[in-house]
């Protein structure tokens, strides 16, 4: 039988989990979202720093499932909108849910006329992992920056990635692809940072660990 340690990923965000699971594997740490975990609560995002909401995710919600819970806030933040959208990405568009289309739609909007040297912006990604007690254990903020292009391109990544060109390359998020956004993403930094960590508590046994199907 084996067993395997794990943690909560305290998102209801697929493209999240997917994203983050490919970059922690070398831990040997197996992620469990939110989506698995029915008696899960719904940690309100009102924040005004990715951090903030990073913790309140992770901390609040490791307290109710007395559980080894990691939690990441992210999003976009444009020069020319000074850092808007920001910790308010996911609902840009619309205040009571995440409609990706609408989302780049409004940003296309709000940069109209704008040259391209003036569309530079970067993704945040803050991480943060919480013991079960709910206390912060370790926390980390990444970055990746680019540009917001004229229209989409590609289906790829999800959210603003059809927009956003990474610096250095000549594509979206959403044309490059998995394996490169793993390499450079905000998020993926932000994980790779962690994974030590991650290691040194398989290591001296602190992770619970189970078995999986
Ligand atoms: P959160 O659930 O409040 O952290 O929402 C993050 C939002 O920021 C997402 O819904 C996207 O709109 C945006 N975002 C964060 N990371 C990415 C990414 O890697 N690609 C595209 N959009 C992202």
């Amino acid at each position: 039988m084996a067993l395997t340690p794990y943690l909560i990923f305290g998102t209801g965000n697929r493209n999240k989990g997917i994203e983050t699971t490919r970059v922690i594997a070398p831990s040997g740490v197996r992620l469990v979202t939110l989506a698995d975990v029915p008696n899960a609560i719904d940690v309100v995002e009102d924040g005004s720093t990715f951090g903030e909401n990073a913790r309140k995710k992770a901390c609040e919600q490791a307290r109710h499932l007395r559980e080894w819970t990691l939690a990441e806030d992210s999003g976009i933040c444009v020069d020319y909108l000074d850092g808007a959208p920001g910790v308010h990405s996911a609902r840009f568009a619309l205040m009571d849910r995440c409609d990706n289309k609408r989302n780049n739609q409004l940003l296309l909007e709000k940069l109209e006329g704008v040259p391209v040297e003036k569309r530079t912006a970067y993704y945040a990604c803050h991480m943060v992992l919480s013991d079960p007690k709910g206390d912060v254990k370790f926390e980390v903020e990444e970055y990746c920056c680019g540009t917001i292009l004229f229209e989409e391109t590609g289906n790829g990544g999800f959210g603003y990635d059809p927009l956003f060109r990474p610096n250095g390359y000549s594509e979206t998020f959403g044309i490059l692809s998995p394996e490169i956004k793993a390499r450079i993403s905000h998020r993926a930094k932000a994980t790779r940072i962690l994974v030590p960590y991650l290691v040194d508590l398989v290591a001296d046994g602190t992770l619970p660990m189970k078995q999986f199907d």
